[in-house]
Order: C-alpha cells, then structure tokens, then sequence
C-alpha cells in the first residue's frame, strides 16, 4: 500500500522543492524543517519591542509594531509608548508567541494577540491554543511589559 503524500508544510509554493511530511506527524513538517524551525525559535532573544496605548490608570493595551495601527484602536499619539515585552511568569500580560514555523510566515518569531488575560489569547484561536501548539505554531507566553520611552509620529519596528 503506498501513503499518500503530503507535503511539508516546508515546502514553499509553487517549488519544485517538494519534501514530504513525516507520517501523522501533527506539525505537518518533515524531520529537517522541524531541525530548522525549532534552531531558529532557540536563537531568538526573548524580548519584544511593541507599541501601546498607556492609558489613564497606567494600563497597556493595543500592542502592535506600527503606532498607526495602535491609533487606529482609538489610541492618541500623547498615550503611546514603545515598551518591551519579555517572558515572566508573574507576569500581567499574556500572548501568543509564534514559533519558526513555515506556516507563520512573516509571523514567525514574533508575539501578539496581547492581553491582560490569559482567556482573551484563548478566544483568538477558534480550536483554542493548546491545538496550535500541538501542530507547533506557537505558545502561550506570559510577559511582563516595560515602558522604554514615548513614541514618534509614524514609527514602526522591525
Ligand atoms: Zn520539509
């Protein structure tokens, strides 16, 4: 009986570089994008710069790289500040951490979906977090966040 092939989530579209998945493998990777992505994940510095609305009662919310897009969430530019985000588990924040794998994308390495509860990362994923982290895309992280100066007009990190 021969397997039916399915490719490496890997492999890029439309390469002639076909790799095939290992068999029931629940990342959907072959061994040797599965080596890649999870060196990449181990090299990365475990502290993001973000922007985010700091408001009235000293409470951040609406994390994103650009600081438009933390305006477009109602935010004033006199209440943004760029603040870096790193894993502590007395943390008051959560979110999700995407891993280095292919499926992610331009996502890969970063953090988002960052809420002053754990539920709220939840509810951003329809068949909840604990199966993406199975297929390898990501983890729940808890972060602290500290506030590294204000923000200029149309700024965005990398
Ligand atoms: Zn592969």
């Amino acid at each position: 009986m021969r397997m039916a092939w399915e490719p490496c989530d890997g492999t890029e579209i439309g390469s002639s570089d076909r790799h095939q998945r290992d068999p029931g493998a629940q990342d959907a990777l072959c061994a040797a994008c599965r080596a890649k992505a999870a060196a990449a994940d181990a090299a990365v510095p475990r502290a993001w710069e973000l922007f985010c609305e700091k408001d009235e009662d000293g409470r951040l919310e609406h994390f994103y790289a650009a600081t438009r897009a933390v305006e477009m969430c109602g935010a004033k530019l006199d209440n943004i500040v760029l603040a870096r985000l790193v894993p502590d588990v007395e943390g008051t924040l959560w979110g999700w951490r995407y891993s280095h794998h292919p499926a992610n994308r331009s996502f890969r390495g970063q953090v988002s979906m960052i809420y002053g509860h754990e539920k709220l990362v939840e509810m951003c994923f329809p068949y909840g977090t604990k199966a993406e982290t199975r297929m390898g895309h990501g983890e729940i992280v808890r972060l602290r966040a500290e506030i590294l100066r204000p923000a200029k007009k149309d700024e965005t990190r990398p």
